[in-house]
């Protein structure tokens, strides 16, 4: 196992990545009429339109309703298209999707110890690489906002690359800055890098699409150390997440009285009634992973309870290591599945509701359903457009349960991300997706090498 020097990097942020992935610059927030659409605004007030348009402007959602005009506009013909909210994925740690489906017995053991074996390795490069790599992937899966639970920071000019990775893709995104895996337990985390970026946000954020968390270890290890952590963050106004990955971690949260609306529980794993109790009673919301909860074998995430409690649920991907991918389609589906199959009921979980999860209620889990989730108008335009008339999405019969049960990220068509058409008729506009893969590639090549 190697643990890796820790060092404080450079506070310029000079040194960044030179060679461009990009086939251009980000494209411009363009004035876009979607005609003709099945839309699906997840906004209970406006509800849905077979045959309804939507206008985008300069990063707005102006319109959304029947028979819009708006001159000046380019109009995106979208008959036998589905239109929804950009996904809202609400815990992914970014950096290792180099290792995409290396939980195995080389080079680590498993998925944590080969996590600490090849985190110990990365360079700022390839940190860059392994976001730039989740980004790209979430852009073309539909997913517009990104939550980065970024534990590999090993100098400030990791989190720089991380960053960077995520505003070249002009994704929206939390970045959540967190303690290197391997990390000893006793040691605290690097407030010095924290702190530069929290003073000089506004030249990271990309104009705002940006946000600042704590990505926090808990006090499962130290109590005082982790005590200490997180109230220095919450003094600095960050909010925080943390894993909740085996019993009783929420039980101690709840009776140190650490739990609030500002903290995101991850998996929440074997939580009891009375855990799930005190976490939405303190307001605070929930991230689930189906499929790296499964493939890991924590078991079945308790969503039954969750939802009869009220919680606030959001999806995510966690690690592409054990997840495979970031198929958002899959997750929801997966969602649906086990839940019907744990109450062994046939109609216990929606599709709708499954899809609330993974649009206005992730948003909600991250505090920035005022800015995004829903089509409606005033928010930004963060707009995903599924192509209802691929193979596997025919007949048209209900568009939402086409959507959590036959859509898969090839079906999208498009994506705006703050206004910024992303991708469209299947491709990405700004990004190589083969210059991705082979930066991605190489750094993985050099870690491995590393490792031995
Ligand atoms: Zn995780």
């Amino acid at each position: 196992m190697s643990g890796g020097l820790l060092s404080i990097g450079s506070l310029s942020g000079q040194g960044m990545p030179s060679a461009k992935p990009l086939l251009s610059g980000l494209p411009l927030r363009g004035n876009y009429l979607i005609k003709n659409a099945h839309i699906i605004t997840m906004d209970d007030q406006i509800g849905d339109f077979p045959n309804g348009d939507l206008h985008l402007n300069n990063g707005i959602i102006k319109a959304v309703g029947e028979n819009i005009n708006a001159e000046a506009a380019e109009i995106i013909e979208a008959k036998g298209m589905i239109v929804i909210p950009g996904f809202i994925e609400t815990h992914w740690h970014m950096w290792n999707s180099i290792f995409r489906s290396m939980a195995v017995d080389d080079p680590g053991e498993g998925y944590f110890d080969t996590r600490t074996e090849i985190g110990g390795h990365f360079t700022p490069d390839d940190m860059y690489n392994g976001n730039l790599l989740s980004v790209t992937e979430a852009l073309f899966s539909g997913i517009t906002t990104v939550h980065d639970w970024n534990h590999n920071i090993r100098s400030l000019e990791h989190a720089e690359y991380s960053i960077k990775a995520i505003k070249d893709a002009g994704i929206r995104a939390r970045f959540s800055f967190g303690n290197p895996v391997g990390l000893d337990d006793e040691e605290p985390v690097m407030f010095g890098p924290l702190e530069h970026l929290a003073d000089n946000w506004q030249d990271y954020s990309n104009e705002g699409l940006i946000a600042l968390g704590f990505a926090w270890r808990g006090i499962e290890g130290n109590i005082k150390v982790g005590e200490a952590e997180l109230n220095k963050v919450r003094s600095m106004g960050l909010p925080v997440t943390v894993h909740a990955s085996s019993a009783g971690i929420i039980g101690r949260l709840a009776y140190a009285g650490l739990l609030g609306p500002d903290m995101l529980i991850v998996h929440g794993m074997q939580a009891t009634g009375q855990e799930i109790e005190s976490m939405v009673k303190a307001g605070a919301p929930i991230s689930l992973s189906p499929f790296s909860e499964l493939r890991i074998g924590y078991g079945f995430p308790e969503v039954p309870e969750l939802v009869r409690a009220g919680a606030t649920i959001g999806l995510s991907v966690d690690t592409t290591v054990l997840s495979g991918n970031s198929d958002m389609f899959a997750i929801m589906k997966n969602i649906l599945n086990i839940t019907n199959a744990l109450e062994q009921d046939e109609f216990k979980l929606s599709p709708r509701q499954v899809l609330e999860m993974a649009t206005i209620d992730g948003a909600r889990s991250m505090g920035i359903a005022d800015i995004t989730g829903s089509i409606s108008p005033g928010k930004r335009a963060d707009i995903t457009m599924v192509d209802g008339t691929a193979i596997n999405m025919q007949p048209m019969t209900d568009a939402v349960n086409l959507l959590v049960e036959a859509a898969q990220p090839a079906n999208v068509h498009s994506v705006w991300a703050d206004g910024r058409l992303l991708k469209h008729k299947g491709n990405l506009t700004h990004l190589s997706v083969e210059e991705v893969g082979r930066k991605a590639t190489r750094s993985y090549k050099e870690i491995i090498k590393k490792s031995k």
